[in-house]
């Protein structure tokens, strides 16, 4: 295995905490300074999970899942509760994680014919009850680890199918791309995220494009916080606006690209901006999102991508596999092409047609990539 890259794939962002610090009553402040800090000691373990841990046995093709309860502490993985196969768990936690990841794994088999994140059937391990009202949910390199919410601001993590394929998506960014978790990239790194767990969970449902709300993490927020969602992949910055976790700070377009050191140079900002391309392109596409827009998506992002890729390689790169599967200068490449303009990342003329030798167009980005 390579270079993983060390990164805090959380599904709250850090600006979202930070206003919940300044803002919120004394114990949100409380539990938001503890969010903060219990995410960065996550990350900092991100690069020891990976030095030599070798992967559970793998079974081709074949879900392995596993459960384990923190029960209030914050060591991982914590109390083995539910294994594939086994009792099923009376706690709703528990049930919604497993359940959670085995549909994140059936999506990504039955659809695009992976297996698990390594494609080599990887152990699903989530662990639940993480921490005391822990308001966060991340994949940590190695496995999920979820919260319980505070109840007030946030209920349960593991409620929304969409926050489970996000996270696990990014495992599987790590085994591919291996993008790099700063600015630009980073944004293109939470895109890939969030289009993967919208279409699990359109997948699950059996959602078409218009049947679908579009938002991430719908459903999480407690009763009194003003949102709806964690972000909106249709119309992004429109998804919460709360005098204590304030407003919703994703643009739709390469005009309001907001140039911050803040969540990593706006991973989880800047991503709208893709995220609504992917919605321009898919609802044109349809009927349902994986079939022709998913597979480009997917396509691109296992195979044209470098860890430096910015924003107009990763357009470009979807342009081209869209040529490829279905036709240069076609009726799908157009439409691919017609989202990015519309988002700001318009597509060099040249790429609309099919390339003169045989040999291929090179990897989008900077960098050769290490994984794999
Ligand atoms: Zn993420």
């Amino acid at each position: 295995m390579g270079n993983i890259q060390q990164s805090t794939c959380s599904v709250i962002p850090q600006h979202m905490l930070r206003h919940m610090a300044l803002h919120g009553d004394v114990h949100q402040r409380k539990r938001a300074a503890e969010t903060l800090s219990h995410t960065a000691l996550l990350t900092a373990g991100r690069a020891a999970f990976f030095r030599g841990v070798p992967h559970a046995a793998a079974v081709p093709h074949e879900k392995q899942r596993r459960i384990f309860d923190a029960g209030g502490e914050t060591s991982l993985p914590g109390m083995l509760v539910m294994t594939e196969g086994g009792t099923r768990s009376t706690d709703i936690e528990v049930r919604e994680a497993f359940d959670g990841s085995g549909a994140v794994y059936d999506f990504f088999d039955k659809v695009f014919g992976r297996d698990s994140i390594d494609d080599r059937g990887m152990q699903l391990d989530s662990t639940v009850h993480y921490g005391v009202h822990f308001d966060n949910a991340m994949w940590n390199g190695k496995q999920m680890v979820f919260g319980d919410g505070d109840g007030k601001l946030f209920k349960r993590f593991t409620s929304d199918v969409a926050i489970v394929g996000h996270e696990l998506a990014h495992g599987i960014t790590q085994y591919t791309s291996a993008l790099k978790y700063q600015g630009e990239t980073g944004a293109l790194n939470e895109h890939i995220s969030d289009a993967s767990g919208i279409m699990v969970k359109q997948f699950l449902l059996n959602q078409s494009v218009t049947d679908s709300d579009w938002y991430i993490g719908v459903g999480l927020f407690g009763p009194g916080v003003h949102g709806i969602a964690i972000r909106s992949m249709m119309h992004p910055g429109t998804a919460y606006d709360d005098p204590i976790l304030g407003k919703d700070p994703q643009p739709a377009h390469m005009r309001d690209y907001v140039r911050t050191s803040d969540d990593n140079g706006g991973v989880h900002i800047n991503s709208g901006i893709l995220n609504r391309a992917f919605f321009l392109a898919a609802s044109r596409l349809g009927p349902f999102s994986w079939v022709i827009a998913g597979k480009i998506w997917y396509e691109t992002a296992k195979f044209k991508l470098r860890p430096r890729s910015g924003f107009q390689d990763f357009a470009n790169a979807t342009v081209i596999t869209a040529g490829e599967k279905f036709g240069f200068g076609g009726a799908v490449q157009r439409i691919v092409a017609e989202a990015w303009a519309k988002v700001g990342l318009p597509t060099p003329p040249g790429l609309m047609q099919a390339p003169a030798s045989g040999l291929g167009r090179p990897l989008a980005g900077k960098t050769a990539a290490i994984i794999n």
